[in-house]
């Protein structure tokens, strides 16, 4: 890897001073989980390292009195999946900070890192391939093995986005706060990621200078409000993997009847992908085995598959229909699908 400057900043502002500045060819790092694959691989070669671990304030997890849920960005996914609380308030959440990785990525990954985290595409991660995000003129998906690319939102670049915990946080309906050198900003997480057709070179509307400084997840989808959730990610190798797809749904049910839903897909496209077409066949429904199955056909009627990777339109159809199931209570019932 190339060498390069590590510096130690005081305080947020000045952490951004130095990421704002062209000249400094500086970017953040938090656990290096992702980064330092990155430089060993010389996707990226920054001439400074800023380490936001230095700015201790960033690392919280905590509940307001209403029952707001607050994740500093340098919350490590360990505290998330094993935090009582969340558990019990944001099932989904935890679920999913504790299928990251393995144990030792847990421990040093955090919120802001795992929620920045670059594509694991491997033409991307590839030194040998000059794609599409990285300036080059063609994504390799269209010409070699995209067993693991997008099936819904691809193009020009057919990436998936590999963040377990953002379709998580994005069915509770989080936010996250960005702290920059034009201020402060409070986006719904579910804007913070943006598709290749819109943007190539990040994955996310983060401008230089801009860091994640906070997770905040309002009470209204926590159980407490009467909300359920789950995550379920179906992954090649058991013992640590990326999802090749995996679905994060919150409900809130009156009785047998669904009031509310949120619907977001992983591993499948560039960015989380909330289903409105799933979340519309579900609400104002009981929701049984054949209306779950009918929310999966919904999701993915626009799945638009390539060459090598057919088969994640069948996966995910069947972990949003066992989603439903499960949160609706009804169990794993017999009939169709
Ligand atoms: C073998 C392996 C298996 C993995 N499996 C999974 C998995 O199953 N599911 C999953 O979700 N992830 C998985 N990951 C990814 C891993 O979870 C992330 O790499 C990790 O969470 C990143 O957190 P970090 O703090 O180490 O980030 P870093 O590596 O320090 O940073 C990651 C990126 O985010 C930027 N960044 C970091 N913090 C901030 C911030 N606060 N604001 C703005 N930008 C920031 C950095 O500049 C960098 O580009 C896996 C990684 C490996 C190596």
């Amino acid at each position: 890897m190339r060498p390069f400057a590590y510096v130690e900043p005081a305080s947020l502002t000045a952490a951004s001073e130095i990421l704002a500045d062209p000249k400094a060819r500086a970017m953040p790092i938090a656990g290096g989980v992702d980064l330092l694959g990155e430089l060993k691989d010389r996707i990226v070669e920054p001439e400074r390292l800023v380490n936001l671990k230095a700015i201790r304030e960033l690392d919280y997890l905590r509940f307001d009195s209403d029952g707001t849920l607050r994740l500093g960005a340098l919350a490590t996914l360990t505290a998330v999946a094993g935090n009582e609380r969340l558990r019990r308030e944001f099932p989904a959440v935890a679920q999913a900070a504790q299928s990251v990785g393995s144990v030792e990525i847990r421990n040093v990954g955090t919120v802001g890192g795992n929620l920045c985290q670059r594509p694991r595409c491997w033409y991307y991660r590839s030194a040998l391939h000059k794609c599409l995000k990285k300036g080059g003129d063609v994504c390799f998906t269209t010409l070699g093995d995209s067993r693991y690319h997008a099936i819904l939102g691809g193009g020009p670049s057919f990436i998936v986005h590999p963040s377990d915990l953002a379709p998580a946080l994005i069915a509770c309906d989080a936010r996250v706060l960005i702290a920059g050198p034009g201020g402060k900003k409070d986006v719904p997480l579910e804007k913070f990621y943006v598709l290749p057709s819109v943007r190539l070179d990040h994955e996310t509307i983060l401008a230089p200078g801009e860091i994640v400084t906070e997770v905040v997840v309002p009470p209204a989808f926590s159980a407490a409000a009467g909300a359920r959730s789950l995550f379920l990610k179906f992954r090649e190798r058991e013992s640590f993997d990326f999802a090749l797809a995996s679905v994060a749904a919150s409900l809130k049910m009156d009785g047998a009847t669904c009031t509310a839903a949120r619907v977001v897909l992983g591993g499948v496209a560039p960015v989380p992908w909330r289903s409105g077409e799933a979340e519309k066949v579900v609400i104002g429904k009981a929701i049984d085995v054949p209306t779950a199955g009918q929310a999966g056909e919904a999701a993915l009627k626009d799945a638009s598959p390539m060459t090598n990777n057919g088969y994640k339109v069948p996966l995910t159809k069947a972990l949003i229909q066992r989603a439903l199931i499960e949160l609706s209570g009804r169990g794993r019932e017999p009939g169709p699908g």
